[in-house]
């Protein structure tokens, strides 16, 4: 089939009427009322909801389901979020926070990351949640603080394994990581916490972000179930959770295909029943972040001006780099793509003209969209970014400039 304009049409999810973009049941003219200013951030609720239904649906019965927090942290989306996973993971105090407020107890909640504060640890063995070790100087002071609070710290050990997620956006584990305790050290380091008599929850193994591989995923969950099968001998009582990461991307950029979610469900299957089979007291977790809120986010911003300069047509908004990173290509992309563009006020206008989008900012990073094809373009349209619920306002630098911060709705 002929890929007719605009270019990402297939990753489109939102419904459109008279050429306009629905988001939440509501027409985005209407949606930028309600908010009352751009550029904001709007994101779907009942497309999270459907999304975690389709990973409840695919992937195998017993498996828990975890939210990785640093995805999207706005509290009313995690909130939204916490009714329908078995747990929160966060990566700092501020993330801890917003999770402890959602109904789910502590004990649902895992706080991974390197460089943790004391500050942070403290609130987290106060709090109760687990507590993953990053390293062995990081046991040692949990321990020590357990001691001092009179709390005894519940911990799961963060595992660098000698394997990598091959295909991925972003590699966290195999190779010298500064994530996780070397497998090779791991017996002795839970050797070292049982004599400590510390609470002992499991381990947790993540190796990369944003994978569009099934065979690749599938490659990491056997060697990672592999893994927690062998090292579970060395725990100092039976595991109870054993985290096996996530790493599920999601289409960005043309090309890219949204992930066979019946075949990775198929293939884990048995590797999770030979995993059980072993060791039945255990319950696996995947963690997701990106797959569950990428695809249900919209940035959404204004045209201020259409500028022409020598031949070329520069659509300047009132949103950019300093909201979304990501789709400027600041975000650990090696080579800049565009994200999928949509007019929300002309989605399906047939008259096309070729246009770079670009914010408020003086730089030339701020660049949105270079180059695309668009519906003819007024000052006053709304321009709106597909794909944007994760990794959007939380790891933009929204002070550069100045400008003020963006409104995020959940709709
Ligand atoms: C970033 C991160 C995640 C989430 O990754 P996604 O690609 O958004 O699914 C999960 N677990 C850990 C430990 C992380 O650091």
């Amino acid at each position: 089939m002929k890929n007719t304009a605009p270019e990402h049409a297939p990753l489109l999810q939102f419904p459109v009427h008279d050429h306009c973009l629905y988001l939440g049941g509501m027409p985005l003219t209407r949606l930028v009322e309600r908010v009352g200013s751009t550029p904001f951030y709007a994101y779907d609720r009942e497309k999270i909801t459907e999304r975690v239904a389709l990973l409840r649906h695919y992937l195998p019965k017993g498996l828990l389901l975890h939210y990785a927090m640093k995805a999207n942290p706005m509290p009313a989306l995690v909130q939204h979020l916490a009714n329908m996973v078995d747990g929160i993971d966060v990566a700092s105090i501020g993330e801890m926070k917003v999770a402890l407020d959602t109904p789910l107890t502590p004990d649902k909640i895992s706080f991974a990351g390197p460089g943790k504060r004391m500050q942070e640890l403290r609130s987290a063995i106060a709090a109760g949640v687990t507590i993953n070790i990053e390293s062995e100087q990081e046991l040692k002071t949990v321990v020590d603080l357990g001691d001092q609070l009179g709390f005894t710290p519940s911990i799961a050990i963060r595992v660098n394994p000698d394997f990598e997620l091959k295909s991925s956006g972003m590699k966290m584990g195999g190779g010298a990581k500064p994530f996780g305790i070397d497998v090779e050290r791991v017996p002795q380091v839970l050797k070292y916490a049982i004599a400590l008599g510390i609470d002992f929850v499991g381990l947790h193994i993540f190796s990369g972000s944003q994978n569009l591989n099934v065979a690749a995923i599938q490659e990491a969950q056997l060697k990672t179930l592999q893994l927690g099968i062998r090292l579970a001998e060395y725990a100092p009582s039976s595991m109870r959770l054993f985290n096996i990461g996530g790493g599920f991307g999601v289409p960005y950029f043309p090309g890219e295909k949204r992930l066979n979610l019946v075949e990775i469900g198929e293939n884990l299957q048995p590797m999770l029943d030979a995993f059980q089979s072993q060791l039945p007291e255990t319950r696996v977790a995947l963690e997701l972040g990106r797959y569950i809120v990428a695809e249900a986010g919209i940035y959404v911003c204004r045209v201020l001006e259409c500028k022409e300069s020598r031949g070329k047509t520069f659509l300047i908004t009132d949103g950019g780099m300093h909201h979304h990173l990501a789709a400027s290509g600041n975000l650990g992309q090696v080579i800049r793509k565009n994200f999928p563009v949509v007019l929300g006020n002309k989605v399906k206008d047939s008259e096309k003209e070729q246009v770079s989008i670009v914010g408020p900012l003086c730089t030339p990073l701020d660049l949105l969209a270079d180059d695309i094809s668009l519906p003819k373009v007024d000052v006053g349209d709304l321009v709106v970014i597909l794909q944007s619920g994760a990794y959007g306002l939380s790891a933009s630098p929204s002070q550069f400039l100045n400008h003020p911060l963006p409104e995020e709705v959940l709709v």
